[in-house]
């Protein structure tokens, strides 16, 4: 199956460290990059740290039926696997000092809805609102947000060392309050030695009160949209997501839409309509990448499902956005390659341009350019493996190969333009814009650009 799914078209992959032991999360990213390699593809990994998701314990019986008007407690004293009728215990102890007379408390991801009638010591006495059957592990959300959980278990501390030694791209913190759980999780991870960008998962209601703040402490922005609509009702999610994408551009971050893209596809071989249009609508909205659940984890066609996303995608991208992006046009630049990146893709959209060729080490000018709506495919020509993996997240952004520190400047241009060639991204009298550095080879040193025709170029 990962091959298949390599050839559908799979980008980057999530490790999920909700299931498995490191051990598994180790081979699986390790047959990830040789298959990836043996397609002659770049796939990258991240890592998704479990996060304080709060859980009831397990039943006696493995599940229960509760119906509406039932009572039911949540007790942090009941023991891991005596769950009956009336009562569950709660892997959270704290819960019920979180919760208060009033709360409406949803379980798994609001199948079932309790109302909190009083809460007693460790007991929490609810009221059933909607029932349904309950099976053992089911999360539990309060409507509103407002847990105290910190973001970062003794679990997820464990597992960012799993992640460095894993070299992950990216590092999912589940959960996040605040930019502080953030700077945490990356000061852990670079710690441990990784090197990957750090993704935050908005899937809290108070997230949403410090929106910019998380952004700019993150690298990549998780519409989760699952826990997300859970808190906030799913009727609030599309302006939300609709502004994080926004927000997320505009601070030069990219941005991951995820949850139930294509739900219908764990039985079905092809998407419903409304699934269609989700995945086209998120990319409409600026969306740098779509994911997949439960349709690639557990589902029956995870090579259909990427593949229906694949050509969705691709098609939606042909729409651009906007025809001549204002994208900062007024705000100021601070660094020099951010003013190349941005210069290029103003020359690029205003000009008949068929590829940009960002001669990048650290590929932070292909994700400045990607934040500028173009259509234009920008390929991040790297020497660095770990860059080619990273860019697999920017929309646009396509990663090659490429020594940039063996030639003089003549024969590195000649030389981009050939690899280009070769992959049929441009053929003679095609314009291409190159951006590199006089000194080639170090971080942040591009602060040329140059536009060419092909087969005309000295
Ligand atoms: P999860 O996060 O799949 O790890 O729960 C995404 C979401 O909540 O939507
Ligand atoms: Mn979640």
């Amino acid at each position: 199956m990962l091959d298949k799914i390599i050839e559908a078209g799979v980008d980057t992959v999530r490790i999920n460290f909700s299931h498995g032991s490191p051990e598994e999360h180790v081979e699986r990213a390790e047959r990830v990059r040789n298959r990836a390699r043996a397609h002659g593809r770049q796939v990258g990994v991240l890592c998704d740290l479990q996060g304080p998701k709060i859980r009831i314990e397990k039943f006696a019986e493995g599940k229960i039926d509760l119906a509406e008007g039932d009572t039911f407690t949540l007790d942090a004293e009941c023991p891991t696997d005596a769950g009956d009728q009336e009562r569950v215990g709660l892997a959270y102890k704290q819960l019920p000092d979180d919760v208060g007379r009033g709360d409406t408390l949803l379980l798994d991801d609001g199948r079932l809805v309790l109302w909190v009638d009083q809460v007693e010591g460790a007991r929490i006495i609810c009221r059933v609102v909607v029932g349904g059957t309950l099976s053992d592990r089911k999360g539990i959300n309060r409507q509103g947000g407002g847990l105290s959980a910190p973001a970062l278990t003794e679990k997820d501390r464990e597992d960012i060392k799993t992640a460095a030694k894993m070299e992950a791209d990216y590092l999912a913190v589940s959960f996040p309050r605040s930019a502080e759980d953030i700077h945490e999780a990356r000061k852990l991870f670079e710690a441990a030695g990784g090197k990957g960008g750090i993704v935050a998962k908005v899937e809290r209601a108070e997230a949403l009160d410090v929106v910019d703040e998380i952004i700019a402490a993150s690298d990549v922005i998780m519409i989760a949209r699952g826990d997300l609509g859970v808190e906030i009702g799913d009727a609030a999610l599309p302006p939300v997501q609709k502004m994080l994408i926004r927000r997320s551009r505009e601070m030069n971050r990219a941005v991951i839409t995820a949850t139930q893209m294509m739900e219908s596809m764990i039985e079905n071989q092809i998407p419903t309509r409304a699934e269609v249009f989700d995945v086209a609508n998120a990319v409409l909205d600026g969306t740098d990448a779509v994911m997949l659940s439960a349709e690639t984890a557990t589902g029956k066609f995870p090579d259909k499902a990427i593949g229906a996303m694949h050509r969705i995608c691709l098609e939606a991208e042909k729409q651009r956005i906007a025809i001549e992006s204002d994208h900062r046009i007024h705000s100021k630049f601070t660094y020099i390659d951010e003013a190349i990146a941005m210069a290029a893709m103003y020359s690029a959209n205003h000009l008949k341009v068929k590829a940009i060729a960002a001669l990048t080490e650290s590929g932070s000018t292909t994700l400045w350019m990607s934040r500028i709506s173009s259509g234009i495919p920008i390929y991040a020509m790297t020497r660095h493996v770990e860059t080619r993996r990273k860019v697999t997240l920017y929309r646009g952004v396509y990663p090659v190969s490429f020594d940039v520190t063996a030639a003089d400047h003549v024969e590195l241009n000649r030389e981009a333009i050939d690899e280009l060639r070769r992959r049929g991204a441009v053929r003679d009298g095609d314009l291409v814009i190159i951006t590199k550095g006089d000194l080639m080879g170090i971080h942040g040193g591009t602060n040329a650009m140059k536009i060419v025709k092909v087969g005309e170029m000295i």
